[in-house]
């Protein structure tokens, strides 16, 4: 077992933060506090289908040491996910990932506190965390037998161990094993009259389209149906305290799907396009489980969508949702700190960055002119390795 030692340092932890979730395409925020329904479980909700399985949930407490193993028993599936939720006092990691022959094949230390980005199941910054395994086309295929994910909870500073919490465990497991094509679900969740706005409904229909056509050059596509809530349209920005609103939005999720909050701004910023707030992001519900868009910015802040806004609009959708199944920035804002995949290169300023990774999709900001923006629909065999093994991708 670790000790307290273990724990990130506060540097690491907050430049992580930072850098991973507070790019200018990346500003999405949690919902209004009143938001919600009971008619989550729509008639039209996808059926998870044979090769995806969600576990019982089952609550575990951390005990004096603030640790907890969870087994997870692979027979011939892909890839699986490990959601843990607490409350709001306690933040949760994921310490390590070990393998039935008993290596660990993830450590958090070795991403911890280095300027290349794996997983924010790491970082101790929310009341849940979720792990999806394998991240990479590097990592080794799961094989039989059990694999463990030891998870850690703290108190809010995110560093300090904080014993005897209970924690509510889900493991989700996907037995897809084409990599090479895939379908994710989306689920639409339009913010208070949002659904009412003819023009915004058009608009994001047709931005879908475009996010369609760019993930189709990497395999994938997305399946997206929509439903109405009572979430006040100034969204939040995904954080610990937001978690709630998080929640209610993905009660509207049925499990392997993801949910995408559209509202009109969030933090009242209407040049902030959206935010994924974990990187990957869970399957099912949870206090993470949301994606927040805001469609002001999406319009270019005239309140009207031109065909360039169009394109910015379905590229915001296929880049928030791509940090969603796993991708970082190949670099991030202030090119100091990279993916770790080994084709997006090492970029470290700003000319060379948008001359070598300005048209890749998870660039972390846009380039426009006065004649629109740069369109990036670009994705790298690895970034597609990634998307591939997504637990929800199938
Ligand atoms: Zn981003």
């Amino acid at each position: 077992m670790m000790d307290d030692a273990a724990v990130p340092d506060d540097d690491a932890f907050v430049s992580s933060t930072t850098d991973a979730y507070a790019a200018p395409t990346d500003a999405y925020a949690p919902p209004g506090s009143d938001a919600g329904g009971t008619d989550a479980w729509a008639p039209d909700a996808f059926s998870p289908g044979e090769d995806f399985a969600v576990s019982p949930t089952e609550t575990r407490n951390t005990g004096a040491s603030g640790e907890i193993d969870v087994p997870v028993t692979i027979t011939d599936q892909r890839s699986f996910m490990v959601v843990a939720t607490s409350e709001n006092a306690s933040r949760l990691s994921v310490l390590s990932v070990t393998d039935p022959s008993g290596d660990t094949v993830l450590r958090w230390e070795d991403w911890y506190s280095g300027d290349h980005s794996y997983t924010s199941a790491i970082y101790a910054e929310r009341t849940a965390t979720t792990i999806n395994w394998p991240v990479h086309g590097d990592d080794p295929a799961l094989v039989p037998g059990t694999y463990v994910v030891r998870l850690g909870s703290y108190r809010v500073d995110g560093i300090t161990s904080r014993p005897d919490v209970n924690v509510d465990v889900t493991t989700i497991t996907n037995r897809d094993t084409d990599l090479s094509s895939g379908v994710l679900r989306v689920v639409v969740v339009w913010a208070d009259g949002m659904a009412d706005d003819a023009a915004l409904v058009t608009a994001t229909e047709a931005a879908v389209d475009h996010w369609n056509d760019v993930w189709s050059m990497a395999g994938l596509s997305v399946e997206v149906r929509y439903v109405e809530s009572t979430i006040d349209p100034d969204l939040p920005y995904p954080a610990a305290m937001t978690g709630d609103l998080l929640d209610t939005a993905s009660s509207f999720v049925t499990p392997g799907e993801i949910a995408v909050i559209v509202g009109e701004t969030i933090n009242s910023d209407t040049s902030q396009y959206g935010v994924a707030g974990r990187i990957p992001g869970p399957v099912i519900r949870s206090p993470i489980s949301a994606i927040v868009i805001g469609w002001l910015a999406n319009a270019g802040g005239d309140g009207v969508f031109s065909a360039n806004d169009i394109q910015l609009y379905g590229e915001v959708l296929a880049h928030e949702v791509g940090h969603f199944v796993g991708l970082f920035h190949p670099v991030e804002n202030a090119f100091d700190r990279w993916d770790s995949l080994s084709d997006t290169p090492e970029c470290r300023n700003a000319f060379n960055c948008e001359a070598m990774l300005g048209t890749n999709l998870m660039f972390p900001y846009s380039i426009c002119d006065a004649d629109g923006c740069v369109s990036t629909t670009i994705l790298t065999n690895d970034q597609r390795g990634v998307m591939h093994r997504y637990t929800g991708t199938r």
